[in-house]
C-alpha cells in the first residue's frame, strides 16, 4: 500500500495531474485539483491509500509545485 497526498494549499491548479492521471485525479470548481475518493485529514491536506501508485507518480513528478507527495 502507499499513500497518496495533496497539500491543496500548495495546489495552483496548473492541471497536470488530472491530465497525467485521470483516474485518480480530477479539478474542482474551485480551480484546484482533487484527490478523487481522497479524505480530508486536515484542512486543505487530503489523503488516500492505493495498492498501486500507479500514474500517482507522474503527477507527483509533473506538479510544480510538489503539492503531491507518495508515502511508500
Ligand atoms: S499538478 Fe500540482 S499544482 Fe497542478 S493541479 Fe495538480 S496538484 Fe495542483
Amino acid at each position: 500500500m502507499a499513500k497518496i497526498i495533496h497539500d491543496k494549499e500548495k495546489c495552483i491548479g496548473c492541471g497536470y495531474c488530472a491530465s497525467l492521471c485521470p483516474e485518480h485525479w480530477e479539478m474542482g470548481n474551485d480551480g484546484k485539483a482533487h484527490l478523487k475518493d481522497g479524505k480530508e485529514i486536515k484542512p486543505n491536506l487530503f489523503e488516500k491509500e492505493v495498492k498501486d501508485i500507479g500514474c500517482n507518480k507522474q503527477a507527483e513528478e509533473h506538479c510544480p509545485t510538489h503539492a503531491i507527495k507518495i508515502e511508500e
